[in-house]
Order: structure tokens, then sequence, then C-alpha cells
């Protein structure tokens, strides 16, 4: 079955090439976007080809010398008005994405509307302070754009993904071709108003829709692109440097993880559980840095499953615009399947259903819904926990004493996120020890200056902070 989009809800979504809305929604040529929590259509967008990919680099390489000549200070406030303008239309974007991915809407105005302002905002005062030469000896170093960005985004959080992309590239003087993950493609359309309207020249942000092996791979195969920033996968994340390095493009990736909660022995476990199963089961596991590993002691491990239990009950699941639910559907039935698929083979390999499970939920039958789960007793070897499910579900894995924990801990091709609880020393000791690019000790709270990227196959990109900016400039050294 499938609606025509409410007007107000999606309207027709379009290419965005050199400041002109084109292609259109309504051809035959489109992706459907589905409301997860109901399985109707909600919008479409155009399928786009390379062609359109041509175009839009052809008007981003156009506009890059321009944008590059502003001065530092007129980026910065056009940034802050892109910052302003998507404040001031943050209840559209939060309504657009929980019906797109199904994000509670409460989550979804914090994080999928709210994070992309702080994150723009931030992202203009890193640029104001940043050292944007510097001398070493007789030589003057200076820091210059990279030129024409591509940038590919996931779908969990898709207008967050963007603009901790197009903030520090247009800070740092490039231009800018994004491909939107195309089961959340509804915000785009905002954001190349909120762009135009905040004094951003045609050409220097540039929208392509389509899918990932046409729009996708057209943007890291081009050779007017100078870099590609990708979100998204582990395995697509090796496809774009494969596609990449005929052009020898710059490739900055923010990948996947299987990320490790290590509770110790002298943890505050009302505390540790709590955070623990919060950090597991937000946007119902769609999350790359989710702690979605509890590494607990093998003497406390059924004490730890039962807190850990009761924290999840408190979950409750349903329709994502109710206020009163935690939880909504999975992003896609696809998505429903994959992590459901999961759980029975967490099942088959041995691991304890502590609560949830691969069954459906009364009345929900209908959405891409999955009971928040615990899987308890897991081998670290199996595959529940080794591979990322993106979905709501803890796998809980007893250690026999630190050194265990630590092992347990790295024992994964990913290495994005982590945390630890315990004496504040011990704990800081253990977090040394985790191979991962941000570790949290005791709750430490998420910090916008601070670096966030992944060591292993989580990725070899930093986002955020001056690190962030970083990312997206060319370091050149002039001798005198
Ligand atoms: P995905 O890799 O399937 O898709 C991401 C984007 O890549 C989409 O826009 C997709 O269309 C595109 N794509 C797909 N195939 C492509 C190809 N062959 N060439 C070029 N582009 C292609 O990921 P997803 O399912 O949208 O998102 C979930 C994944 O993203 C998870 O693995 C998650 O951990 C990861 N993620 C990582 C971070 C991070 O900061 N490290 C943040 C969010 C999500």
């Amino acid at each position: 079955m499938s609606l025509s989009p409410p007007a107000t809800l999606a309207g027709p979504i379009t290419h965005w090439i050199d400041g002109t809305a084109t292609g259109s929604a309504t051809g035959s040529d489109t992706i459907d976007v589905v409301n997860p929590a109901t399985g109707l259509v909600i919008g479409a967008v155009p399928a786009g080809t390379p062609a359109d990919v041509d175009a839009a680099v052809a008007a981003a390489g156009a506009a890059q010398q321009a944008w590059a000549g502003t001065g530092v200070a007129e980026r910065i406030a056009v940034v802050q008005r892109i910052a302003a303008g998507l404040q001031a239309r943050a209840g559209e974007i939060a309504d657009l994405i929980t019906a797109e991915v199904g994000t509670p809407i409460a989550l979804s105005r914090m994080a999928q509307a709210g994070l992309p302002v702080l994150v723009a905002s931030t992202f203009a005062g890193v640029a104001a302070g940043f050292a944007w030469t510097e001398e070493i000896g007789n030589s003057l170093i200076v820091r210059e754009p990279i030129g024409v960005v591509g940038a590919i985004t996931p779908w969990n959080f898709p207008l967050q993904q963007t603009v901790a992309k197009l903030a520090p590239a247009l800070l740092a003087g490039n231009t800018v071709v994004w491909k939107p993950a195309e089961l959340a493609p509804l915000t785009a359309r905002v954001l190349a108003e909120v762009t135009a309207e905040a004094g951003l020249p045609a050409g220097v942000f540039n929208i392509v829709h389509g899918t990932g092996p046409v729009v996708g791979e057209a943007i890291a195969a081009h050779a007017g692109i100078d870099m590609v920033s990708f979100t998204g996968s582990t395995r697509v994340g090796k496809r774009i440097s494969m596609v990449a390095a005929e052009t020898v493009k710059r490739v900055s990736l923010e990948l996947g993880g299987k990320s490790p909660n290590v509770i110790l022995d002298d943890a505050d476990l009302d505390t540790a559980v709590a955070l623990g199963v919060g950090a597991a089961f937000a946007n119902s596991g769609q999350v790359c840095g989710a702690w979605s590993r509890m590494i607990v002691p093998a003497a406390r491990h059924d004490e730890i499953v039962e807190r850990a239990v009761a924290a999840a009950a408190e979950y409750t699941v349903g329709d994502p615009t109710d206020e009163t639910n935690r939880l909504g559907p999975l992003a896609s039935h696809v998505q429903r399947d994959r992590v459901l698929g999961y759980i029975e083979r967490g099942i088959a390999d041995g691991a304890t259903v502590a609560i949830g499970g691969p069954e459906p939920i009364e009345g929900l039958e209908a959405g891409a819904y999955v009971r928040p789960t615990i899987l308890a007793g897991v081998d670290p070897d199996a595959v529940v926990a080794q591979e990322e499910i993106f979905g709501p579900v803890l796998t809980v894995i007893p250690a026999a004493d630190d050194d265990d924990a630590v092992a347990i801990a790295n024992n994964s091709h990913y290495g994005l996120n982590g945390a630890v609880f315990g004496s504040p020393e011990r704990a800081l000791g253990i977090a040394r020890r985790i191979r991962t690019g941000q570790v949290d000790v005791n709750g430490g709270q998420w910090n916008p200056l601070a670096p966030f990227g992944g060591y292993k196959q989580s990725g070899n990109g930093r986002e955020f902070g001056r690190f962030g900016l970083e990312e997206y400039l060319e370091v050149k050294a002039i001798q005198r």
C-alpha cells in the first residue's frame, strides 16, 4: 500500500545542484521513503545517476575558488546562520526524522534536530580560534582547502552525520557534493533551503539523491572530487576505499562498531548498568558507538544481568510519535529482520535470553519493531559478540579479571567507542588499554570538541573539534 506524502511532511524531494532544485520526485526513477512504524510510503527521492553527479561536481568545482577566496570570518558567519536556520526548523526536522527513521520524538528533538545545531555552531567557534598558519623554523605552514568534498552518509542520524561533515568542510573553504542515505533523505530539502537562506553561494553545496552503488560509487570514483568523507558500514567503507584509490583522493572513513562497556567489580552498579543499558538501546541500538558488549566480572554476572533486565523493562516500545515510548521501530523492515536473525543466532550459539527475544510484539506487527533484548552468558567469540547488530540487543560477557576484561574488549575488528565503570584511577588505567577512539569513564559526558573516530576497522578519520576541521584541510609548507 502506498500513500501520497502529506504536503507538510515530505513534499517533493529533488536533487539540489548549483543552488537549484532539480530532478523530479514524481518521475518513474524514484526511491520510496517508508515509515518503519507503519510500513507506509511517506515520500520519494529521485534515483540519481552518474550524470547528476557530474552536474553537481561541475557546479562544486566552479564555485570552489570563489568560496575559498572568502575570508574565514565570512564562512564562520554563514555556518552560524546555517545553525540558526536549523534551529528555527527544529520541530519540522524532528518530525521528519521520526517519520523516516522511527526515532522516538523526544530523542529526535534532542539528538536528530538538536545535535546538528550544536555541531554547526561548535565548528564555527573552532574555526574562529584555529591556527590557519604557523611558523616552523624557516617554514610558513599554511592550511588550505582540499577542493571538492564528496560526502556519503548513513540513515541512523541523517542530518547530524551530514552537518558533522558539511560544517567543517565549508569552514575550511571546500565545496561539497552530498549523497544522503536513501532510507532517510527527507531533511535534505530543509538543509538545502537553510543553506541558501544563510547566504551560501550557489554551487557550494550540492545534493544528489540515489543508491550507494550508483550515486555513491560515482562520487567515490569522480576525478573532480578531491576527498570523500564517508560515514556508514565497514563493508561499504572498504568498497569506497577501493573505488577511490584510482584517483588517490583523500578518504575519511567513520565506520561501524561493537563497543565494549567494561564494568569493574568496584563500579557503582546502579550507574554502570543504567547508563550501559541506555547506551546499548538508544535509537533502538542504531548508534555507531552503542555499547553493545557489557563485559562484567564473572562472579557478578548474574546480579548484573538481573539489574540490566530491570533497567531494560523500563524501555517501552511503540509508536515513536507518542512521547511516552522510549523505543520506536528499527529504521526498516529489512533491518528488523537482520536483527531478529542475530537474536536467533545468539540463542543457537548458547546465549541465554534474559529479556526480549525474537517474538513479535503484540499489536505492533505492521511496524519494524524488535523487543529490547539482553543476551547473557555470551562467549566473546560468538557471532553476536563480534558482529555489529545495529539493533536493541545487548550482549553480556563474563570476564575473569581486569586483564581478561581488556582482552575481551579488544577482541574485535572494531575500535570505535567504549566505556569503563569502576574506581576512577583503576577505570582510567583500563580506559588507556582499550583500543578504541573514544572511551567514557564512569559516564563521562560527550564533548563536541573532542575527536570522535575509529581504530582498526571502525575507520581512519576523526570528526568534531579541531581534529574534525583538520580532516578537510591540506597542509602546505613554504620555506623562506
Ligand atoms: P551503509 O554503509 O549501508 O550506507 C551508508 C551510505 O553509503 C548510504 O548513503 C548508502 O547509500 C551508501 N552506500 C552503500 N553502498 C555504497 C557503495 N557501494 N558505494 C558508495 N556508497 C554506498 O550504512 P547504513 O546502513 O546507512 O548505516 C549504518 C552503518 O553506519 C553502521 O555500520 C554504523 O555503525 C555506521 N555508522 C558509523 C558512524 C561513525 O561515526 N563511525 C556513525 C553512524 C553510523
